[in-house]
């Protein structure tokens, strides 16, 4: 099986490309969602972390993740404690979901922090889609974001020039969502079949 990780910035278009290789047959896992079920109500994950910043970040008895992340984006070792708690059970989780899997085909890891999280060694292939600011602003502000939340999650991130330096292909998504879904064809029947051939 190719395993290819997908990321880009925020707002950049990687769930609207994870989707179309869906669509086209490919397996695809999200490593936010991921992270989110290794912390669920009953899990070892969440007795981990509300141990770890007690009852404030609770609400109705689940994680508040809105109060998490503002809590993390204010203090680094808060951060670090939460990463530590939470990366290793991703790692392991998305290891059993490939394990899960029929072993050929092309898996689609869609994984926001490649860079952040120094990930790329472990993907066949890495792609990132990149996008105007001017654009990518819009998008979030229609998601309700407002302009001062977009700003610091911008800086907060790594480059685009971070997650191309890394990156086996880059898509630009600046045009249409029609756009987007030629590329993702030209991926899905040229470029990853070529790619999986070579390395055989
Ligand atoms: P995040 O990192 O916040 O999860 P993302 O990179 O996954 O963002 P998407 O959720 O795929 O980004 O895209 C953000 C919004 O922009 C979605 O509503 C999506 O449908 C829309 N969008 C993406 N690309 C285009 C495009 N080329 N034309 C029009 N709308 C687009």
């Amino acid at each position: 099986m190719l395993i290819v990780g997908l990321t880009g910035g925020i707002g950049s278009g990687k769930s609207l490309v994870a989707r179309y290789f869906a669509d086209l047959g490919a397996h695809v896992i999200d490593a936010d969602q991921l992270s989110r079920e290794v912390v669920e109500r009953g899990s070892a994950g969440f007795d981990e972390v509300v141990s770890a910043f007690g009852d404030a970040i609770l609400r109705n008895g689940d994680l508040d993740r809105r109060a998490l992340s503002n809590l993390i984006f204010a203090n680094k070792d808060a951060k670090r404690k939460l990463e530590e708690i939470i990366h290793p059970r991703v790692r392991r989780a998305f290891e059993e979901a490939v394990n899960n899997l029929e072993p050929d085909g092309i898996l689609i890891y869609e994984i926001p922090l490649l860079v952040e999280a120094g990930a790329a060694e472990r993907f066949d292939f890495v792609i990132t889609v990149e996008s105007d600011i001017v654009a990518r602003r819009e998008r979030l502000q229609k998601r309700g974001m407002i302009p001062s939340e977009i700003e610091s999650r911008f800086q907060a991130q790594a480059t685009a020039e971070a997650r191309e330096v890394v990156a086996d292909y880059v898509i630009l998504n600046n045009s249409t969502e029609d756009a987007l879904l030629r590329e993702v064809e030209n991926l899905w029947e040229v470029i990853l079949p070529n790619w999986q051939r070579e390395k055989s």
